[in-house]
């Protein structure tokens, strides 16, 4: 089960991606949590990243495919993968061809979570994240039982430097810009599916699984 999953930032990725990999038992390849990772320990990758990131922008590819690239190739993958956040361009989605045929694997599904901006606007400002565990939370969409605790690991909620309204409206455009000869790319190739976003959670949630029942 090889999988990509789309959406803007705020469309329900991260939320949907923990359901998926709890489900099927596979690796959650998220690219934007490689590189807090990184932020986080200080590696020559977190300092790479790091000024792109608090700017929004799209942290160089060279950077960004050799860690897929490594990270596809560990064990773990073998019976398959969830990759979140990459690719983002149609450079990243060739190099990953590439990758993939090398590694003698394929993508099975593209999943695209689509939502329109104006509702991503309001989204991503209210969105809390766990310092612990990385569950996503939305101040008034999905609220933790506790405020400012995770419901699932107890640990401290946070709000990204990159969810602020201002970096906010420049991710935005800047993943808009990218994403529509990406959805082209796939749509061609007959990977994609559209999954509409602006649902329940849980709803969105089955028509995924209904969609990949296909294929376990
Ligand atoms: P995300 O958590 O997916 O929203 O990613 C947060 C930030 O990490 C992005 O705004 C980029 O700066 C960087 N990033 C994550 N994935 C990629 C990627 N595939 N290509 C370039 N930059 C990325």
């Amino acid at each position: 089960m090889n999988i990509v999953l789309m959406g803007l930032p705020g469309a329900g990725k991260g939320t949907q991606a923990e359901k998926i990999v709890d489900q099927y038992g596979i690796p959650h390849i998220s690219t934007g949590d490689m590189f807090r990772a990184a932020i986080k320990e200080g590696t020559e990758l977190g300092m790479k990243a790091k000024s792109f990131m608090d700017n929004g922008d799209l942290v160089p590819d060279e950077v960004t495919i050799g860690i897929v690239r490594e990270r596809l190739s560990k064990e773990d993958c073998d019976k398959g993968f969830l990759l979140d956040g990459f690719p983002r361009t149609v450079a990243q989605a060739e190099a990953l061809e590439n990758i993939l045929s090398d590694l003698n694997k394929n993508i099975d599904y593209v999943i695209n979570i689509d939502v329109e901006k104006d509702i991503l606007l309001e989204r991503l400002t209210g969105r809390r994240i766990c310092k612990s565990c990385g569950a996503t939370y939305h101040l008034v969409f999905n609220p933790p039982s506790q405020e400012g605790v995770c419901d699932r690991c107890g640990g401290e909620l946070y709000q990204r430097a990159d969810d602020n309204a201002e970096t906010v409206q420049n991710r935005l455009d800047v993943n808009i810009k990218q994403t529509q000869p990406l959805l082209s790319f796939y749509e061609e190739k007959g990977y994609l599916r559209n999954i509409n976003g602006q649902q329940d959670i849980d709803v969105v949630s089955a028509e995924i699984d209904k969609l990949l029942g296909g294929l376990s």
